[in-house]
């Protein structure tokens, strides 16, 4: 027994993590390199990845650890974090996450890996949860109708700034923005005006619109409620002298005072903007938090970002879908109404559900609880002959201290608390939900008063104007009542889970999406409070380890990407598109050449990129595909000729969304660059690249990654997300900045493109983790298996299904496109048919008709294991048979399977009259009755739902019919 033994360091290492985050092992891999034709991983990425894009030199980041000494270093960056009691406010408040909401949506994987509910059919929980955040939303603002979640307040404000446009009767007037906005909204505003050319004022306007800008013509006017620095004004006076002028008002409001205060829409507001972060989600030092916004009927066709409606189902049951924009970019593309793709879902499922737990009673007992603490917070400090400056106020008080300002700033954070320095005269103290009694003391103290919380509270007036009151009803819908009890609440969120299909089902091979694993390890961190509860505006010093950890992964990405520097405050691909595209436009201005504006853009390429493009003030002008799915270099050539003097930017995705290495990439890079062009290099795909080539290497000067999908954030069933944006040197000087924080950009940025200095900043320890735990080594492993897998899929499913494209030795990246078109023609089965039967068989359907209409994409990711690769390959080609069932005239072209797919389990009573049996419908091959995922509905009529649009919760006598 002596002979082997093993050296104690080996054993120390144990079970690598990337055996963990890589599905196929050794023997597995053998098999399916077997099938694909190749020896090794190194063989065959050699063939498949062309040489010259290649980087010979492996990835200088430090080698893996393992998942117990990675949690060891994040628990020491933690603790390099201090957590003082926040009284910053801005936006931003303490929240108590109720434990139940915590363990049961934010930590559990049934919610976060859950992908965005394209495939309506599976995704009944989610869609629900967010027609519950619809509702909520709708009710507080008093606007008919909500999107399901914007990215953050600020964004959500420029997204109404630019909806003002698109609908407004002004055309070419200013955008009116009040002096007491959020100055982290007014900073968002003001870097996505300059661009389309839109004017923005900045106006105090508690006397109304100012006579000089009223005369300029005003195209909008955003108002904030209760305003930044606390004050609650009566606003509807504006908002009339607006309408008058012909402007679309728009209220940033807080969702907590609305539970007290009448509501934007009863005030004549047409968009309501803000967040919901405050409903308890964590601060995260940023983000991600859900931002919303609600809109007057007429307006709902032009509501930027995803909403959720209601339609029917075949059998005529109530169903949940996205509506109308459902996928608008890639539709309308550059007249798309925004470039938003991934938004916040799950922290939107958050806030809806901490409604749904304290119901309406409970929020305004919570408003009215902050209120009080700063009722007394106030009338202490006026005892003790301290000025507060704003008579009427929610929970945001600002004083007048001359001289003093920081010097009470610095004596409260030693009493532990963090307060706003405005001036040097002036400071505000924000309550919320989390306030206590011993806050409110160390506040005084720092004041040098002395105040006594009971006798206070006995003589202390509340202090909101009677005539703004709100006197409305709100959350009367029965789910904001019916799970007050933590049983009755944790099993609604078990049901609405189990109506859902996430990757902790099975594999979901949506192609361009990469849905990998989320692995434990990595999500951990998240959660913990030296994370989670830091205020994106806390000094630098109380965020060391985030600081750290930000620079590191920033490091980290760059030495990945070839890149020179990398900035993390995107918080979405699309917005990392964006401060790309605008950085582009920064180096061409300030050459000199304001002409280069034109924007190359692929017909093959993502809808974002033609959305982003138009944000950035960019004319899109679209190269076509050759017949090989590469792009069309004759085309490319002649357009570039033909705007060679306007030539701003090339963007192009690589590998391609055709799912192929082009061979041309670095030609065609050179091309533009000969123009006096640059080149964009969509990184949504770096999951093919990893450890393999660089984009900064190979001809990019600009790329945007996506963290939730290359880097192992998780989906949140349609976000968070974060985008950072990587450059070369030459345009670093052209990154968001921040002005709240000198720290996140460059001094000479174009401005914030995110609300928060680093965006979603609590979501980048899972990048961090991710990196760490795979080690340079590890990442391009994961790289090679992912293109492994998706050659191995191609292969098996060839015979069946033809490959649309392919690349070098007849082999694909790390995903594949199945051309259904042929089929579609011979037998009428579409791609929808097979989607849904893929739900039959257990299955997430690939993405479908992207990029290419009647196709399917796959990408299976390195993640998953041969089994269930095989699993997949053994569905779809079973399908295959099916379809020639049709083909054949064995099943009626209009009652088969396929046109009948999904089946729910109500086929197994009553009667059956279908060409084909119950067992066939539910228990097709390999599907086994112990462990069926049954959808909760059958096909959804997609074109129903938009005629009959119905974008909050449906009265409970639709669930009684
Ligand atoms: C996902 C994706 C995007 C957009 O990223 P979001 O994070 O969803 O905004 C852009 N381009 C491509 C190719 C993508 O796959």
């Amino acid at each position: 027994m002596t002979a082997h033994r093993i050296p104690l360091s080996e054993l120390e290492r144990g079970i690598p993590f990337e055996q963990r985050h890589i599905g196929p092992d050794t023997e597995a891999r053998a098999k399916m390199l077997a099938q694909v034709g190749y020896g090794s991983l190194e063989e065959l990425t050699a063939a498949a990845v062309p040489d010259v894009i290649k980087d010979a030199e492996a990835l200088a980041l430090p080698a893996a650890r393992s998942e117990a000494e990675v949690l060891a270093e994040l628990r020491s960056l933690a603790d390099r974090n201090e957590v003082l009691d926040s009284m910053i406010g801005l936006g931003y408040y303490g929240t108590f996450t109720p434990p139940v909401i915590l363990r049961n949506v934010m930590e559990n994987p049934a919610w976060y890996t859950a992908y965005t509910p394209y495939q309506p059919e599976i995704s009944q929980g989610r869609l629900e949860a967010l027609l519950n955040f619809q509702t909520m939303v709708a009710d507080l603002t008093g606007l008919p109708t909500s999107g399901a979640s914007l990215l953050d307040e600020g964004t959500a404000a420029a997204e109404a700034m630019a909806l003002s446009r698109r609908v407004g009767k002004v055309k070419n007037g200013v955008f009116l923005v009040d002096a007491d906005a959020l100055p982290q909204t007014i900073a968002v505003i003001e870097t996505r005006a300059e661009p389309i050319g839109v004017e923005v004022v900045v106006a105090d306007l508690s006397e109304g619109i100012p006579a000089e800008v009223a005369e300029r013509g005003v195209t909008g006017v955003l108002i904030q409620y209760p305003g930044a620095s606390g004050a609650v004004r009566d606003i509807k006076p504006v908002i009339e002298q607006a309408h008058e002028l012909g402007a679309i008002v728009t209220v940033a409001a807080d969702l907590l005072a609305l539970t007290l205060l009448a509501s934007p829409g009863e005030l004549g507001a047409d968009i309501a903007v803000g967040t919901t972060q405050r409903f308890g989600v964590p601060m995260g030092f940023g983000g991600p938090h859900a931002g919303y916004m609600a809109v007057r009927e007429k307006f709902a066709r032009n509501l930027p970002g995803r909403l959720v409606g209601v339609s029917l189902d075949v059998d005529g049951n109530q169903a949940y879908r996205l509506a109308l924009q459902t996928r608008e970019q890639h539709i309308r593309r550059q007249k798309a109404t925004s470039n938003i793709c991934t938004a916040q879902v799950l922290l939107a499922v958050m806030a809806g559900m901490y409604a749904v737990y304290h119901g309406p009673q409970g929020l305004r007992s919570i408003a009215q609880r902050t209120h009080r603490y700063a009722t007394i917070l106030a009338t202490g400090l006026k005892a003790g002959g301290v000025e507060v400056v704003n008579e009427a106020y929610f929970d945001t008080l600002t004083v007048r201290v001359p001289g003093r300002a920081a010097e009470i700033v610095a004596a409260a954070r030693e009493g532990g608390v963090n307060l706003r320095l405005v001036d040097a005269d002036q400071l505000s103290i924000a309550c919320d939900e989390t306030t206590t009694r011993t806050q409110l003391g160390a506040v005084w103290t720092a004041f040098g008063v002395e105040g006594d919380v009971e006798a206070l509270d006995a003589s202390a007036a509340d202090t909101l104007p009677a005539a703004l009151l709100r006197t409305d009803e709100y959350l009367t819908h029965p789910v904001f009542h019916q799970h007050r009890s933590e049983t009755a609440m944790l099993r609604y969120l078990r049901r609405l889970a189990d109506r859902d299909y996430a990757l902790d089902r099975g594999m979901i091979p949506l192609g361009s999406c990469t849905m990998k694993l989320n692995g434990t390890t990595e999500m951990e961190p998240v959660t913990w409070p030296e994370f989670g509860q830091l205020h994106p505006f806390a000094p630098a010093e109380q965020a060391q380890g985030y600081l750290t950890l930000i620079r590191e992964l920033e490091e980290q990405l760059a030495e990945v990407t070839g890149y020179d520097k990398v900035s993390l405050q995107p918080n979405a691909g699309s917005q990392g598109e964006l401060a790309g595209l605008l950085a582009v436009r920064g180096y061409h201005r300030a050459n000199g050449d304001e002409q280069r504006t034109v924007c190359l853009i692929p017909s093959s390429a993502h809808g974002t990129n033609a959305a982003s493009a138009v944000m950035a003030g960019m004319k899109v002008v679209v190269v076509n595909t050759a017949e090989d799915g590469e792009i069309d270099v004759e085309d490319l050539r002649a357009k570039i000729e033909q705007h060679r003097d306007e030539l701003a930017v090339l963007m192009i995705t690589y590998p391609s969304t055709h799912g192929v290495f082009e061979e041309h990439v670095a030609d065609i890079c050179a091309q533009v660059h000969d123009a006096g062009g640059q080149v964009y290099v969509d990184g949504a795909n770096l999951n093919a690249l990893v450890g393999l080539a660089k984009p900064g290497r190979f001809g990019g000067d600009v790329s945007h990654l996506n963290l939730h999908k290359t880097f192992c954030i998780p989906h949140g069933g349609g976000g968070p997300g974060v985008g950072p944006v990587g450059v070369r040197a030459h345009l670093a000087p052209y990154l968001p900045n921040h002005p709240l924080q000198p720290a996140a950009g460059p001094e000479t940025g174009v401005g914030p493109i995110s609300a928060a200095p680093w965006g979603s900043a609590g979501i980048l320890p899972i990048s961090w983790a991710y990196v760490r735990l795979m080690g340079g080594e590890g990442l391009k492993q994961a790289t090679q298996v992912a293109v492994l897998s998706a050659n191995y899929v191609a292969k098996r499913l060839e015979p069946h299904y033809p490959v649309l494209y392919t690349g070098p030795g007849g082999l694909v990246a790390h995903e594949c496109i199945i051309d259904l078109r042929p089929l579609t023609k011979a037998t009428g089965v579409s791609v929808d048919d097979i989607a849904k039967r893929l739900i039959d068989y257990g299955f997430h359907a690939p993405t479908m008709s992207f990029p290419v209409a009647g196709t399917l994409m796959i990408e299976p990711t390195e993640s998953e294991d041969l089994a269930e690769l095989d699993r997949f390959c053994e569905a779809m080609i079973a399908i295959r048979a099916e379809i020639e069932k049709v083909g054949s005239g064995e099943w009626p072209a209009d009652d088969n399977p396929l046109r009948n797919a999904p089946h729910t389990a109500a086929v197994l009573g009553g009667a059956w009259e279908h060409a084909y049996s119950r067992e066939e419908a539910v228990f097709p091959a390999g599907v086994s009755a112990a462990d069926k995922y049954w959808p909760p509905v059958r096909r959804i009529d997609q074109a129903y739902g938009d005629r009959n649009l119905v974008c909050s919760c449906p009265p409970m006598d639709v669930y009684d019919e």
